[in-house]
């Protein structure tokens, strides 16, 4: 089998961004910036990275956005107070809380306090219904961009068969909903596996397109893809390397047997990643324009 085609997410976010600086320019000539806050909870090192990138982005697109950066300590109330303010401050159109939150704070009382037309995340239970019921609001932002890859790439999913491995909220759970919706691009038939999956190998091995987003490094293995199939790899694992960070990032598929098999598939890095920034940012400016 010949090389598969690289969906690059770097490219597609390059194109995202670009096509958004009109409604940057107008929303300015209106008088408004989008803003972005984003709580950040903890040393988590990963946070902080993910965090960083956010606000690189957003500072590059002259957004505003500012980080509220608390000690790991803080309690439940003090976060929820601090919500409240940021529900009523008109600076920000989007609240972001970055997880995963200390284990002393409930994630979901968090995520339920925040303003649902402020939830650029797409995270609230009033969100996820009106996904889960075929209106979207706000999509999260990894599935959003998954499907962005696939349209750009004109890969129709419409008569094919995608199974997707994980059932996070974040990621596997809005991907089956999107990628089996009666809209155009999608349509497929989904099946969805996780950890009470018997046997996962017997569902990918006759998939079209898998997505993987489980969080372990090379699951997807060359006996559980289907020759030609599509690879949509969302895994950010880190594993030890021998270079000057000490680490490298992997994904959730085994890139040998991605190369092998399939004929089409999003790198790590550089495929998923770069497209979940850019759909935050898409939906700050969509809760900007809806003010
Ligand atoms: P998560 O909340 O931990 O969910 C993982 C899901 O995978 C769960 O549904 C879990 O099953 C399932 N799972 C775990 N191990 C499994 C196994 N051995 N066999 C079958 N199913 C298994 O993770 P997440 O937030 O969805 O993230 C998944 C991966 O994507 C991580 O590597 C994360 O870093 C990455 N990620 C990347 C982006 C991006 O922008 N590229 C964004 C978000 C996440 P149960 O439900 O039964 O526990």
């Amino acid at each position: 089998m010949s090389e598969p085609i690289i969906l690059s997410g770097k490219e597609v976010s390059a194109s995202v961004y670009e096509s958004l600086k009109d409604k940057i320019e107008n929303l300015r000539n209106n008088q408004i910036i989008p803003g972005l806050a984003v709580v950040l909870v903890g040393e988590d090192p990963a946070s902080q990275v993910y965090v960083r990138s956010k606000t690189r982005t957003f500072n590059k697109l002259d957004l505003f956005t500012k980080t509220y950066k608390l000690p790991t300590e803080t309690s439940q109330n003090e976060l929820l107070e601090l919500i409240e303010e940021l529900n009523y401050d008109n600076t920000y159109h989007g609240i972001l809380v970055q997880l995963p939150l200390p284990n002393h704070i409930e994630s979901d009382k968090i995520i339920h306090s925040i303003n649902p037309k402020k939830d650029v995340d797409g995270f609230h239970p009033e969100n996820a219904g009106l996904l889960a019921t075929g209106r979207p609001r706000f999509i999260p932002c990894t599935p959003k961009g998954i499907m962005r890859i696939l349209e750009h790439y004109e890969i129709d999913l419409i008569g094919k068969h995608v199974v997707v491995v994980g059932r996070s909220n974040i990621v596997g759970r809005p991907i089956s909903i999107l990628t089996s919706m009666k809209m155009v691009g999608a349509n497929a038939t989904t099946t969805i596996c996780h950890s009470g999956t018997p046997d996962i190998q017997h569902h990918t091995i006759s998939a079209d397109v898998v997505v993987v987003a489980l969080g372990v490094p090379g699951f997807l293995d060359h006996d559980m893809i289907k020759e030609g199939a599509i690879v949509i790899d969302v895994g950010i694992n880190r594993i030890d390397a021998d270079n000057d960070k000490g680490y490298e990032l992997v994904g959730d598929a085994d890139w040998s047997a991605v190369e092998d098999k399939a004929s089409a598939a999003t790198p790590v890095p550089g495929g998923v990643g770069p497209m979940t920034i850019a759909m935050l940012v898409e939906n700050t400016i969509e809760a900007a324009e809806n003010i």
